[in-house]
């Protein structure tokens, strides 16, 4: 009996440790479960705040993105009781030409080192964003006084100016800035960022690097660019409105003529004759100088097939030059007009030159081995390197008509006139001088060495139907008997 009990006690015992084990078991299972919940619960928060991280900060510069600026200004907007919200836009000026030249690399760096730059200057409670490529905006809420705000900008712009050292050169930009300020208790986010776009998009069109406060000019400014574009559309698919003017080039001696420049105009049916720097300028914003060109170039070829012996110059914008396909575009126009390319010479300006790109060189090489000779114009005005010239070839330099208006006028201008005729010499090229007004001009830029003389102490521009009479007693029998018959 003994012995059964004493069995028995034992099966309990060991039933007892079996469940003691399960049971172990299963808190042991259930404290790593709560552990492995407790990660994921961590993990799953660190996620969240990286995302909420992410969809409120731009990545690269670690500054509030978009989102995150437009929050910060609705909310402004809504706290304010009195005051207002400023928006100060912030594009920089050259950056395309960095990525393009120094790689994509190069333009990130450069955009972290603009966010440092200008974050240095945000006074409290302002916030900086990053909207996207170059575009940088500031909004504040206090010091919205024009004083301030002029300090601001300056003090941004001063700090863009300095040379940027990215991937061992020195990179130098600029920036533009548009500032808006919402009137209190009616600040509309949507409105202020289009006003601040508007100045901005002012300071651009205007030679860059500087700022401007938004003004009701600037909307009616861009009303009336809207509308000549549309005509300008309108009078391309027509060719009713636009016609082709000639001013003839002259020889040194001022007495031959030995070519003409095709000079675009536009007889607008309400606002009047326009010249082209009212309506170049907007043809190439809206992608039609393309159009405009081709059109200019085959009216040209057509003009230029009645004045053979003359050399025709037709104007190249960069917009057109740094199209993909535009050498072999002109080429065939050309060939299709049945002019021979050595009569036709292209007036490029330095723009084109400062892109440096191997697609504007090799642009420049098929169109001289085709027999096109190409100008450089208003050389003076831009940055006139000379060095520019080794690395593109040219035929010609023509100095423009800003410095040409000083010759007669005082010492300097004719002694600078001088040496760039030399060098252009010394460089094998060919020079015009531009804009000559009087006798003096002609005579004293004669005993300097220029090729040719253009201005109006010889002709204006002529519509074609004056080219045969006034060619007549501008260039003498000569010009006339290039006439082709
Ligand atoms: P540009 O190429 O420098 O053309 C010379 C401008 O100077 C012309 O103005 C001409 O009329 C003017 N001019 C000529 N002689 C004198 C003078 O003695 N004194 C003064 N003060 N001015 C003189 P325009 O025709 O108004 O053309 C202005 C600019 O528009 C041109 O400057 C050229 O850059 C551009 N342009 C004209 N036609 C075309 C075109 O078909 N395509 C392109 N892309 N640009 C064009
Ligand atoms: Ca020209
Ligand atoms: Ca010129």
């Amino acid at each position: 009996m003994a012995r059964r009990g004493g069995g028995a006690a034992a099966a309990l015992i060991a039933l007892l440790a079996v469940l003691v084990f399960v049971v172990g078991r299963l808190m042991f299972r259930d404290a790593r479960s709560i552990q492995a919940l407790e990660a994921a619960r961590v993990e799953l928060q660190a996620k969240e705040a990286r995302a909420q991280y992410l969809a409120n900060h731009d990545v690269l510069t670690s500054l509030p993105n978009r989102a995150a600026f437009n929050r910060f200004v609705d909310g402004a907007a809504a706290n304010l009781t009195q005051g207002a919200v400023a928006v100060l836009l912030i594009d920089l000026d050259k950056f395309k030409d960095v990525n393009d030249t120094l790689g994509h690399l190069a333009g990130d760096q450069l955009i972290q080192s603009v966010a440092t730059r200008v974050s240095a200057h945000l006074p409290q409670g302002a916030l900086l964003a990053r909207l996207g490529g170059d575009e940088f905006a500031i909004c504040l809420t206090e010091g919205l006084d024009e004083e301030t705000l002029c300090t601001l900008a300056e003090a941004c712009l001063a700090s863009l100016r300095k040379p940027f050292p990215i991937l061992g050169s020195e990179v130098l930009i600029g920036g533009s800035i548009g500032i808006a300020v919402g009137a209190p208790r009616s600040t509309d986010r949507t409105e202020l960022l289009r006003k601040a776009d508007i100045a901005m998009y002012c300071v651009k069109s205007s030679g860059r690097d500087g700022y401007r406060f938004f003004t009701v000019e600037m909307d009616e400014s861009l009303a009336n660019r809207r509308e000549l574009e549309e005509d300008l559309r309108k009078a391309l698919a027509s060719g009713q409105e636009l016609f082709v003017a000639y001013q003839p080039k002259m020889d040194a001696s001022g007495e031959t003529v030995v070519g003409l420049e095709a000079l675009v105009r536009w007889d607008h049916p309400v606002k009047g004759l326009l010249t082209p720097d009212l309506f170049i300028p907007i043809a190439e914003e809206a992608g039609l100088i393309h159009a405009l060109g081709t059109w200019v170039l085959k009216e040209a070829c057509r003009v230029s097939k009645k004045w053979q012996g003359l050399m025709m110059a037709v104007n190249v914008s960069p917009v057109q030059f740094k199209a993909e396909g535009f050498a072999s575009l002109v080429r065939s126009v050309v060939q299709r007009c049945g002019v021979d390319p050595r009569h036709i010479e292209l007036e490029v300006t330095e723009g084109i030159l400062l892109d440096d790109g191997q697609d504007v060189r090799s642009a420049l090489h098929d169109l001289r081995a085709a027999g096109f000779r190409i100008a450089l114009d208003d050389f003076g005005t831009g940055y006139s390197s000379l060095s520019y010239l080794k690395q593109f070839k040219v035929d010609r330099i023509k100095i423009d008509k800003s410095f040409i208006k000083r010759v007669g006028r005082d010492q300097e201008a004719i002694a600078i006139v001088q040496a760039v005729i030399a060098l252009g010499h010394a460089m094998n090229l060919s020079v015009t001088a531009e804009g000559v007004e009087t006798s003096e001009q002609g005579s004293l830029l004669r005993t300097v060495g220029c090729n040719e003389l253009q201005g109006y102490l010889f002709s204006k521009a002529l519509r074609e139907s004056e080219l045969s009479a006034t060619l007549a007693t501008v260039g003498g029998d000569r010009a006339i008997n290039r006439q082709a018959s």
